[in-house]
């Protein structure tokens, strides 16, 4: 075998699991495969002037490369079990909390010292919440904020670099049991190992479906979430997220009994496209350096849709309804709360009007004519509901983006120690559809390397 152990991906999956089999076994001879680029050359084209939207590179910059889909994120680790992925059902509750927490250090000596760490236990907003029909999860969040995440990529990398051989800009093509290991085949040739760690991230999705095919492994039907990118005045919220940073809050609706959530919350942040498979979706960042903060805070509503047999293809309805509001808007669209209240479009007059100044430039429109009307109502009961413990919400001012798509992964099967029934195969972080976050991700992939360092 010419490796000990192949990953492919160098998201927080891959990262973790190399860092971790560097510790636990130096000895071990690694190579870690990446479609994207190195760290360095990760630069999305986009620059709002000259290119205004995607020109499909042959790798997308947001997506790949080292540092994985979340290189540029607003590098938000949630500690907990209760969202962010089931990886505890593999590995146990207090075993995926006690990993978080150790990925959480390694991220403080490599740059993100002095990093806010944020709790809800004994959060008065628990009580306030439940008083008017929402529920605020349990968690741990520390937020490293884009730019400091990626200091700690870049000193990640500076200790991994001479451990491991990093073959970038190397897309894995095929993936074979070999022997008694694993084939990787790519286009300047074939690789052998006696295990293998796939960790393809969301960007891998297709590809991990058909290595899925090929080697048997069942997949099982997952969800996609649906909703909006919602921005107001950072006071409406401060007093929450000055407490908490970011509050993941949950709101069962009237109407239809369906679930709501709040989802990645920036406070002083900005609102950005996000581009999967040249479909225009939003999302939203924010930095540590009060330098770069604005005076809006932006999260998301999302309403969770779980199909049943015989539909299957859950994402390709997300992706239909992005599809809608980029063929209507050319990309985002932009409305004021006030007027889908008032069942018009937003213009860019009445745009010019609002007293809160966008950090997107998006089109200005109508969100009725994108959104199913029971993904739509969901997400006006709950901006109601908000407004109740953040008054100011539901003001016709708020800023409606739409729309947002959380995809996710088909779950692969694997046992307790995330490998396939092939042993030394293991599948972790979001491309096993177990993981949805860069915590759960990076947890999945330190416990692997121990388990194939014969530590777990
Ligand atoms: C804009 C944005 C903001 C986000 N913000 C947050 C946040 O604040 N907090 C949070 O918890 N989560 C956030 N997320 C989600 C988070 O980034 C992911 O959950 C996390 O990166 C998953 O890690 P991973 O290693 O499983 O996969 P990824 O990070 O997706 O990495 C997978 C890597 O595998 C590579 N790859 C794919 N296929 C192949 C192949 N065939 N051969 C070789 N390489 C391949 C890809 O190029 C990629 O670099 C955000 C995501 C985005 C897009």
């Amino acid at each position: 075998m010419q490796y000990d152990v192949v990953i492919i991906g160098a998201g927080p999956g891959g990262i973790f699991s190399a860092y971790e089999l560097c510790q636990t076994n130096p000895s071990l001879k690694v190579a870690v495969f990446e479609a994207g680029h190195p760290l360095e050359k990760r630069r999305c084209p986009i620059d709002g002037e000259k290119i205004k939207s995607c020109i499909g590179c042959k790798s997308c910059s947001i997506m790949s490369g080292f540092g994985g889909a979340g290189a540029f994120s607003d590098g938000k680790y949630n500690f907990t079990n209760d969202f962010g992925g089931t990886l505890y059902e593999y590995i146990g509750k207090k075993q995926a909390l006690d990993l978080m927490r150790y990925v959480d250090d390694i991220n403080m000596r490599y740059g993100g010292e002095g990093t806010k760490l944020y709790t809800t236990a004994g959060s008065r907003f628990k009580t306030l919440c439940i008083q008017n029909d929402l529920h605020l999860l349990d968690a741990s969040v520390r937020h490293l904020g884009t730019d400091i995440n990626y200091v700690v990529l870049e000193n990640l990398y500076a200790y991994l670099k001479d451990k491991v051989d990093f073959y970038f800009d190397t897309p894995v093509r095929s993936l074979a049991a070999e022997g008694e290991g694993y084939q990787v085949t790519t286009d300047d040739g074939a690789y052998t190992c006696g295990k293998c760690i796939v960790s393809v991230g969301r960007s891998g999705s297709k590809w991990m479906e058909e290595v899925c095919k090929s080697l048997e492994i069942p997949v099982h039907s997952n969800r996609v979430d649906i909703g909006v990118r919602v921005e107001l005045p950072a006071a409406v919220f401060e007093h929450l997220t000055d407490e908490l940073y970011e509050s993941k809050i949950v709101y069962r609706t009237q109407k239809y009994g369906d679930l709501v959530r709040t989802f990645c919350m920036n406070p002083k942040g900005a609102v950005v496209n996000e581009n999967t498979n040249g479909i225009i979706t939003v999302n939203g960042h924010s930095y540590e350096d009060p330098a770069k903060q604005t005076e809006n805070t932006n999260f998301a509503l999302l309403v969770a849709k779980h199909f049943s047999e015989p539909f299957k293809d859950s994402n390709g309805y997300g992706e239909s309804i992005a599809r809608l509001s980029n063929m209507l808007g050319g990309g985002v669209i932009v409305q004021r709360f006030g007027d889908l209240i008032a069942g018009r479009r937003s213009t860019p007059s009445r745009m010019q009007e609002a007293f809160i100044t966008p950090t997107l430039n998006a089109t200005p429109g109508d969100l009725s004519l994108v959104l199913p009307k029971r993904i739509l109502d969901g997400i006006i009961e709950m901006i109601y509901a908000l407004d109740k413990i953040a008054p100011g919400t539901a003001n016709e001012d708020t800023l409606l983006y739409g729309v947002e798509v959380k995809f996710y992964n088909m779950e692969v099967e694997v046992d307790h120690h995330l490998q396939f029934r092939y042993p030394g195969l293991y599948i972790i972080g979001d491309g096993s559809g177990i993981t949805h976050s860069l915590s759960h991700a990076s947890a999945s992939g330190v416990y692997v390397a121990r388990a194939i360092s014969g530590q777990v």
